[in-house]
């Protein structure tokens, strides 16, 4: 019988605001959109989210096609919520998303109400849950009005299946527009979640900017590049590595000589700070205060802690971050 550990609150600094909203996350979320499938173990995606809660995540990311098989990732939490977590609902921030293929026909995927809401009581079912706290569009339909999109999260939250709005992988220009719509049926966006690491800084010349103005907050995903970010391939594929045994979207060709010069440089650099790579990672998606959360992935528990390690020491001086832009230039 789990139980989880009682100083699992006793760093409050390990919370942020949500942008302008009475959320806060803690700086690591994991996501479950590996290791959680119906063919992993059920053993080890358990005593990952458990030692994950422990260490005080409260916030756990999920997508109605997380798996594989698509959906499976949301049965395997829906279990672990019923064994191990379900006494601490309330101290959960639960998310699930709905966006990309899910279901054969015009009504399993991009972003129209009658997927939306479909999908969720889909998610809804398969975790057993009553509501989740956060609803997301996973990604913006250019074939769709954005108020039609946005209506069906603002009737997610009216009908108290999901707490707040959220959109992912949504432009600048697109998220400004979402938010206005957000806002005016009185359902204002909480957060957006997009890619972002050393690897890929897509979110620098506009998003963030947009994201304080509008008051949202952001769950920066794969912030360790799918783990391009970490020591993970420095002496080759391993095996049991994503880039070893599931290619779907990292493959053994992504770790190329030019990313490995560059990760073993910024992980000598690491280490001279007394961090691994991947802590180093994290720490630095984190220097922006609009960065709400680093939301990562594990294979393992030992990931989980190395990963919450970040945050012993998130600062850097202006002559760290310059030596990490001339690496990674
Ligand atoms: P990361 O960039 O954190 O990569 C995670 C992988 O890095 C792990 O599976 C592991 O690889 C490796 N790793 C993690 N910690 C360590 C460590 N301390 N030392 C060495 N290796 C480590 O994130 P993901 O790409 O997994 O994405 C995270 C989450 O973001 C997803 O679960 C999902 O919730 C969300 N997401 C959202 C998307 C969207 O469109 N909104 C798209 C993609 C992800 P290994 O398995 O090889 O051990």
């Amino acid at each position: 019988m789990y139980s989880p550990s009682a100083t699992r609150y006793d760093s409050p600094q390990f919370y942020r605001r949500c942008g302008r909203s009475g959320v806060q996350l803690p700086l690591i979320s994991l996501g479950l959109w590996h290791n959680f499938g119906a063919k992993d173990s059920l053993d080890n995606a358990r005593a990952i989210a458990c030692r994950a809660f422990d260490l005080g995540i409260t916030h756990f990311d999920l997508a109605n096609n997380y798996g594989p098989p698509d959906g499976s990732a949301e049965e395997t939490f829906g279990r672990i919520l019923r064994d191990d977590l379900a006494q601490w609902r309330d101290e959960l921030i639960i998310s699930t998303k709905a966006g990309y293929y899910m279901w054969p026909g015009p009504y399993g995927e991009w972003g129209s109400r009658k997927y939306l809401l479909s999908s969720l009581d889909q998610s809804l079912r398969r975790m057993g849950l009553e509501y989740v706290d956060i609803f997301y569009s996973h990604r913006p339909d250019p074939d769709t009005p954005l108020e039609e999109t946005m209506g069906a999260l603002a009737q997610a939250v009216r009908s108290g299946k999901a707490l707040y709005a959220g959109i992912s992988n949504y432009q600048p220009a697109e998220t400004a527009s979402a938010a206005k719509i957000l806002r005016e049926l009185g359902t204002p966006c909480l957060i957006h979640q997009p890619r972002y690491s050393m690897l890929d800084r897509w979110i620098e010349p506009q998003l963030l900017a947009t994201l304080e103005q509008e008051g949202i907050g952001s769950i920066v995903f794969s912030p360790l590049a799918k783990g391009l970010l970490t020591d993970r391939y420095f002496k080759g594929i391993p095996a049991d590595s994503r880039a070893g045994h599931d290619t779907r979207f990292l493959r053994p060709a992504d770790i190329t000589e030019a990313v490995l010069a560059k990760t073993k440089k910024l992980n000598d650099f690491a280490q001279a700070r007394g961090q691994s790579l991947a802590q180093m990672a994290l720490a630095w998606v984190l220097r922006h205060k609009t960065v709400t959360s680093a939301l990562i992935g594990a294979s393992r528990v030992s990931q989980v802690d190395d990963c919450v390690g970040a945050t012993r020491n998130l600062n850097f001086t202006g002559e760290e971050l310059a030596r990490i832009e001339k690496i990674l230039a």
